[in-house]
């Protein structure tokens, strides 16, 4: 079993965030916090959509520290106002990072029809297969809505892994993967725990209960 994290943006927020988006931005004391305690435990990173701090700041920190990560990237925002342009993607893969979907508008997948579903996730691969002349394979489902039909609809068109929103530790083969998100009040005893915690089986059981209630499918999370 392993653990997850998921990061958004990093360093103050910048005036175009909304407010309920916020507490997702992290200082980067807590960014160099979350990658010493990866020289030690195992434990994956994850960044999600996109924003220009990925490049500037994330990738730096971990290529000195000869770590990688994952990165989902909203292809309709590549190269605008504060995020990440295709040169910097380039650059992401190059210094090998993992570079993801994170479908192409940031849709709410609960609101869109299984044909909206699938074009917004392929029309998002073929740009960043297109930047980086490599396969994608992963998705990071956006705000983590999701339910069995939109689950169905990404096996169907053949997404290799799923990132959730779903927390605790997950399955190493896992075809849907659990994260924990790493927001701006948490401190380092906080991270550390979550980073260091064991799947313990009351736990475990009211997460299986939670997922089948949302997928119907248990079984995606083992394999
Ligand atoms: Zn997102």
């Amino acid at each position: 079993m392993s653990i997850c994290l998921m990061l958004h943006g990093i360093g103050p927020a910048p005036e175009r965030v909304e407010p309920d988006e916020r507490p997702y931005w992290i200082s980067e004391s807590t960014l160099a916090f979350v990658i010493s305690e990866m020289r030690t435990q195992n434990v994956r990173l994850t960044l999600d959509d996109g924003n220009d701090s990925d490049a500037r700041i994330v990738l730096p920190k971990l290529v000195e520290a000869g770590l990688t990560a994952v990165f989902f990237i909203p292809s309709d925002r590549i190269g605008t106002p504060g995020y990440v342009t295709e040169h910097d993607i380039l650059e992401l893969h190059q210094s090998g990072m993992e570079i993801a979907s994170h479908g192409s508008a940031h849709l709410n997948w609960l609101k869109a029809g299984d044909a909206e579903i699938a074009n917004d996730v392929m029309r998002s691969i073929e740009r960043l297969t297109g930047i980086i002349k490599a396969p994608v394979r992963s998705v990071a489902i956006p705000y983590g809505y999701c339910d069995r039909r939109v689950l169905a609809v990404l096996r169907q068109i053949g997404i290799g892994r799923v990132y959730s929103s779903f927390r605790g530790p997950y399955a190493d083969n896992a075809w849907l993967v659990r994260r924990d998100c790493i927001t701006a009040d948490m401190g380092s005893q906080e991270i550390r725990a979550i980073i260091t915690r064991k799947p313990d089986a009351a736990e475990a059981a009211l997460t299986f209960l939670r997922i089948w209630r949302h997928t119907g499918n248990a079984a995606l999370w083992a394999a």
